[in-house]
């Protein structure tokens, strides 16, 4: 969009990332005339490679934290089938320690990437943190409360899967701004997996239970069976987790390189 490092921003209509100011025909180099925002960080374009290395570097923790909180769902689950021999105590300290993960993973997802066009409210970032502090107070409340848990359950359940939510469209940004066709693909079976497996293995059975008057038990789904759902939910988010975190990899890589040619670039320009 540029003709090359120096001049001016070509004649095509190119809105300032930080203000939507028409940015045609001025320096590249110079800062927008409206909020004075680098002009440089516009002209970069949307794509991963070309992100603040910065942002880049805190969404590769968020998806190694992502892959450990999946796939510790997925050893827990295992051991409520079949038992691992671990006491139940030790496994319990591990998972709450863990539902930490998806909260600090959120808060360095929803931080600012320099180079990301601005979005209006309500602002995914916002919402996806509070999802998760909503999710893990209620978390602990179940896991320590001393009178009835389940209406914490059920906050629990339904914030959990408004983070799922959330949390998985930020994801899909990262994988088309990479342009990644395998995480492009997965992202929404994973994401319908992990919110179907949620509804019918943690939502359904206590809103069963809550309607549970005068006696009246409505069917619901076997125990040995909302656990399979949950491990099989798990694990496979677990892998995709893995399989971002590869790619973030790969492009924060790249990104440091872009932006130090870039810079050195500019240093020798008069
Ligand atoms: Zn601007």
């Amino acid at each position: 969009m540029t003709d090359g490092v120096t001049g001016a921003v070509s004649d095509e209509a190119l809105p300032c990332l930080e203000c939507g100011y028409d940015l045609r025909g001025l320096d590249a180099h110079g800062s927008c005339p409206e909020c004075g925002e680098l002009i440089a960080l516009s002209t970069r374009g949307n794509a991963l490679r070309n992100a603040d290395p910065l942002y880049l570097t805190r969404a590769h923790i968020a998806a190694i934290l992502l892959a450990v909180t999946f796939a510790v769902g997925a050893c827990v689950r295992i051991e409520r089938m079949i038992g691992l021999g671990l006491p139940g105590l030790v496994l319990i300290r591990i998972s709450t320690f863990c539902e930490l993960f998806p909260l600090i993973a959120s808060v360095l997802l929803a931080s600012r990437d320099a180079t990301a066009q601005r979005r209006d409210w309500p602002n995914r970032s916002q919402i996806v943190v509070a999802l998760a502090i909503v999710h893990i107070a209620a978390y602990l409340a179940v896991v320590y409360a001393t009178v009835d848990a389940g209406p914490y359950r059920l906050l629990s359940a339904f914030a959990l899967m408004g983070w799922y939510v959330a949390i998985f469209s930020i994801l899909r940004d990262l994988a088309e701004r990479a342009n990644d066709l395998t995480l492009k693909r997965h992202n929404p079976v994973v994401l319908w997996s992990l919110v179907g497996a949620a509804a019918l293995g943690e939502l359904l059975p206590e809103v069963i239970l809550l309607l549970n008057w005068g006696g009246f038990v409505l069917p619901t789904v076997p125990l040995a069976a909302r656990h399979f759902l949950l491990l099989v939910a798990d694990a496979y988010a677990a892998w995709l987790m893995w399989r971002y975190r590869a790619m973030l990899a790969g492009v924060t890589h790249e990104a440091r390189e872009n932006w130090g040619m870039h810079s050195s670039q500019q240093k020798l320009d008069p």
